[in-house]
């Protein structure tokens, strides 16, 4: 059985402990996603973040979608972060899906700074962490969040929505040789995860882990593929329509032990040529729909595109651990 093609983007894994897979590993590995999951029945990521900006009046209709807020107003990708961590959020992740060398060599930017943009990001995220943390009444009940920089996949540099089709026609090498510069600028950036978001075919996804050529579509495929690879801390589906979600973690989860993770976009659908997100949300509320996938065996839940802190409070309010009865 095949995922329907919305569900495509659907492999994204969630790589802890970065440093470790470096050869500059430094002496201590943690397990950061990990410790989370054992103290928490449900570990809460963030909402959209790209779409928040615009909301907020930020204008992303620029091939560096999210990252041209890096550039021009960092402050508001800070305030964003705050929000969610407010929200509930256990994690934030950062304003580097589309940030990439490529991108922003188009823009006349060098290769040091488009690094020095990328680490930045992530100091956003930290820095809005650290300003949550700092205050006592937030730490009640609640663990020190963490912060998982984003990767996007090759498709979100091409800036045409080619991140839900996949199919891009590159060799593994190639994508190899888009991926591991950012990919080593973002391990040693002092973010504690990867998030390998709205990756569209296994073959993109294993490539992140250095492995071979192994493209195949049924997602129960796709968690069979990565469960050997003990750094992928948790896989799962982002951006993709609410309705599928419920469907696809029980096909996963026949396939891994691994925690899974979903965070669904509203349920509109994106316009790549318009660059408009269209139709209406679902009807049901965000929280209200996670627990048919809290059921289905996730316990890592958030939002993706056009999601709010609105929603994440909600889910927070479901499952943050002082609300969930034993
Ligand atoms: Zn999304």
């Amino acid at each position: 059985m095949q995922s329907p093609p919305e569900v495509l983007p659907a492999a994204a894994p969630v790589v802890q402990s970065p440093l470790e897979v470096l050869p500059a590993a430094a002496p201590v590995v943690q397990r950061p996603l990990e410790a989370l999951l054992a103290a928490r029945p449900v570990v809460i990521l963030d909402g959209a973040l790209a779409t928040e900006l615009t909301r907020r009046g930020a204008d992303l209709l620029d091939p560096l979608w999210s990252a041209k807020t890096l550039v021009e107003q960092p402050g508001l990708i800070r305030a964003v972060h705050l929000d969610y961590f407010q929200a509930g959020a256990d994690v934030a992740t950062t304003a580097t899906y589309q940030a990439t060398f490529e991108g922003f060599q188009r823009r006349g930017m060098d290769r040091d700074a488009a690094a020095q943009l990328m680490r930045s990001a992530v100091r956003l995220a930290m820095e809005a962490r650290e300003e949550f943390w700092a205050v006592p009444a937030n730490r009640e009940g609640r663990l020190r969040p963490l912060v998982a920089a984003s990767i996007g996949p090759f498709g979100a540099m091409l800036a045409d929505g080619s991140e839900y089709r996949g199919h891009y026609a590159l060799s593994d090498d190639q994508l190899r040789d888009f991926h591991r510069p950012r990919f080593e600028v973002l391990a040693r950036s002092g973010a504690d995860l990867l998030a390998f978001e709205t990756i569209p075919c296994l073959r993109e996804a294993l490539i992140q882990d250095g492995s071979r050529n192994c493209e195949g579509e049924d997602i129960g495929a796709c968690a069979s593929a990565l469960q050997p690879y003990s750094l992928i801390a948790a896989i799962g589906m982002n951006c993709t329509h609410p309705e599928f979600v419920e469907s696809l973690l029980r096909r996963m989860r026949e396939h891994t032990g691994k925690p899974l993770l979903a965070y669904p976009n509203s349920g509109e659908n994106y316009d790549a040529a318009a660059k408009v997100w269209r139709g209406n949300p679902h009807l049901r509320s965000f929280a209200d729909q996670s627990r048919s996938w809290y059921d289905a065996g996730a316990r890592v839940l958030g939002g993706c595109c056009r999601t709010t802190p609105q929603d994440i409070k909600a889910i927070y309010a479901t499952y943050g651990v002082q609300h969930l009865s034993p």
